[in-house]
């Protein structure tokens, strides 16, 4: 059974920006060779996030508040005592609940995703950073 490996780099703000990939896969995807699989997307850091999500206004605020709420960023984190010049223990603890790692099936060279679903990248971090996504395809 075929493993196809590709990567990119996405230019990312921080501050939980986020940022959708739908067609960026659904296009890579149209291209290979193979037609029924399973794909998985997969962020390198320890302070960015995939997610499915609904790419609306009212949830990208709603979501934003509960990043801020479950995991603010002015509390007395260890990471941030412990590490100086360390800014960023919330951005870690939110990557950490949110994940990494997200594997989508797909039929005849499309994403089996749902109407309103779609997938997206989230930077977590104080600043901007280059971020390596690492997507792997598996099939026939
Ligand atoms: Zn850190």
């Amino acid at each position: 059974m075929p493993v196809i490996t590709k990567q990119f780099v996405l230019d990312m703000k921080g501050s939980n920006e986020v940022i959708n990939i739908t067609k960026k896969i659904s296009t890579a995807l149209s291209k290979l060779k193979i037609d029924n699989g399973i794909i998985t997307i997969f962020v390198k850091h320890t302070t960015a996030s995939v997610m499915i999500f609904e790419d609306e206004s009212g949830l990208h605020s709603d979501t934003n508040m509960i990043w801020k709420t479950l995991v603010p960023e002015d509390e007395k984190w260890k990471h941030n005592i412990l590490n100086s010049g360390e800014d960023n223990a919330h951005s870690h603890l939110r990557a950490q609940i949110q994940g990494q790692s997200l594997s989508v099936p797909f039929l005849d060279r499309k994403l089996t995703l749902g109407t309103w679903q779609q997938i997206v990248i989230i930077d977590f971090d104080t600043t901007p950073r280059k971020r390596d996504i690492i997507v792997q395809i598996v099939g026939e």
